[in-house]
């Protein structure tokens, strides 16, 4: 391309410059002479140039945003499925999760079950799927169970259970973390099945877990709040099951006990047979895998 000369001249560079300060864009204005040299240069055309311009303004807002949206959603560490090892879980259809990053699912307000070991990749898929969302726009917040369930409880001892339930109804995607790792507090059941009932069809969740649902009236304290938690939350489901072992304790394996090294959670498996007495046998004891 042959060298342009900036036809104009000053008093065109100095309006441009007052147009950028007027709408507020910061980053094209420090942008402008090096573009404007490029162009002189014969390096770019006046269309590449616009679209430098516009385009290094946009990048820097749409930074902004998704670190803004990010902070706000609590998705305070940031995973992606580029930085999942999909080798590591060769249970894990790779497409299938590539599927669901589309995020179809939350806009038709489904529900997207993972299920697994501890260590397993559970939170960091969610976190990535959260992250994908944040990055095309959908409202996303994280929690997990626990932090939840308190909040509600907080809420209902404060008189503004319903606002708190409004504001766990507005995002789009709510993702809900740990789900298993302990019991809720008595009445829990009761407040996360309310948030689940606001949201029913209404708005997309991703939940993990380590139980199968068949252990959930464990979880919830009774399974008739289970049974009616899980008529919503299977009702428009996807569950993803993955069978691998701890990505965390990978380079440690040989100090797992056998039975938990690469386990599956089966979704409908009866609740382990508890033992009173006679303390089991060890090798019976091992098969309780819990963490
Ligand atoms: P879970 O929620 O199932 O207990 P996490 O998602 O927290 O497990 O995973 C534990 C740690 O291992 C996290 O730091 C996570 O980023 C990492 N991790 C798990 N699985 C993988 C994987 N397949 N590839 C890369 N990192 C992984
Ligand atoms: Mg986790």
């Amino acid at each position: 391309m042959s060298a342009a000369s900036l036809e104009g001249g000053p008093a065109s560079l100095d309006r441009i410059r007052r147009y950028l300060v007027g709408l507020k864009m910061p980053r094209a204005l420090e942008a402008l002479e090096h573009i404007l040299r490029r162009i002189e240069r014969g390096e770019i055309s006046a269309l590449e140039a616009i679209d430098a311009l516009l385009g290094e303004e946009l990048t820097l807002r749409e930074g902004r945003r998704v670190k803004a949206a990010l902070k706000m959603g609590r998705l305070l560490t940031v995973k992606t499925l580029a930085g999942f090892d999909f080798s590591f879980q060769p249970s894990l259809d790779r497409d299938r999760i590539m599927a669901l990053a589309e995020l179809d699912f939350v806009d038709r307000h489904e529900v997207l079950h993972f299920l697994g070991q501890p260590g397993c990749g559970k939170t960091h898929l969610a976190l990535a799927l959260g992250v994908e969302a944040v990055k095309t726009g959908r409202s996303v917040y994280f929690s997990t169970l626990a932090d939840i369930v308190s909040s509600l409880a907080k809420a209902e001892r404060e008189g503004s259970l319903r606002e708190r339930l409004r504001f766990l109804c507005r995002p789009q995607l709510l993702i809900v973390d740990e789900i298993g790792y302990l019991p809720v507090i008595p009445g829990g059941g009761n407040l996360f099945f309310q948030l689940v009932n606001a949201r029913y069809e209404r708005g997309a969740m991703i939940l993990t877990s380590n139980r199968g649902f068949s252990e959930w009236g464990d979880v919830f304290g009774g399974t008739v709040v289970a049974t009616a938690l899980l008529d919503r939350l299977l009702h428009h489901a996807v569950v993803v099951q993955i069978e691998g072992a701890s990505y965390r304790l990978r380079r440690h394996a040989e100090l797992m006990p056998e039975n938990t090294r690469a386990r599956s959670i089966s979704p409908s498996a009866p609740p382990p047979a508890r033992r009173r007495g006679r303390p089991p046998k060890e090798r019976e004891a091992n098969q309780d895998s819990n963490p």
